[in-house]
C-alpha cells in the first residue's frame, strides 16, 4: 500500500492545545489495533498511524469531523461494493465531482467544508445509482 504523507499533528487545529503521540489506551480503555494514536492534550480530538510508521491516517479529526466521515463511508462504499463500479474508478468519480486531484481524494484527509461537500455529491440520485 501507497502511504501518501499528511503532516504530523503538532498543535490542534480546533482548540490549538498541544498534540501528543501516545498510546491508544488513553481513547479505547485498552490498547486498539497498531496502538499509536495522535491525541490533542485539551479536546477530544485524534488520529491514528499507519502501522509501524508514525505517520498519521489523515488529519486530526474531532468527533464532529469523525461523524462527518462515517457518513461519508455510509453513503460511498456502497457503491463500490455493488457491481457497477470499482473502488479506485469510485474516487476519481469522487474526486472529479469535488475537482480535486484523485490521490487527494481521502475522507480522512477532508476538513469540514470537504466532507460536507462530499456529502451533498453523494446524495444525489446519479450516486445512488452506482450503488444498485
Ligand atoms: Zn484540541
Amino acid at each position: 500500500m501507497r502511504i501518501d504523507s499528511c503532516p504530523i499533528p503538532a498543535t490542534c487545529s480546533y482548540c490549538s492545545s498541544d498534540v501528543i503521540y501516545t498510546s491508544n489506551a488513553a481513547i479505547y480503555g485498552k490498547e486498539y489495533g497498531n496502538g499509536r494514536v495522535y491525541k490533542c492534550t485539551g479536546c477530544d480530538a485524534y488520529v491514528g498511524v499507519h502501522t509501524g510508521t508514525d505517520i498519521p491516517l489523515g488529519r486530526l479529526a474531532n468527533r464532529e469531523l469523525r461523524q462527518l466521515k462515517k457518513r461519508c463511508h455510509s453513503l460511498f462504499d456502497p457503491a463500490w461494493k455493488g457491481k457497477k463500479v470499482k473502488r479506485r474508478q469510485a474516487y476519481s468519480i469522487l474526486a472529479f465531482k469535488l475537482g480535486i486531484p484523485v490521490h487527494e481524494c481521502h475522507f480522512g484527509w477532508f476538513d469540514m467544508d470537504l466532507l460536507i461537500k462530499a456529502i451533498n455529491i453523494l446524495q444525489q440520485s446519479e450516486w445512488h445509482n452506482l450503488r444498485s
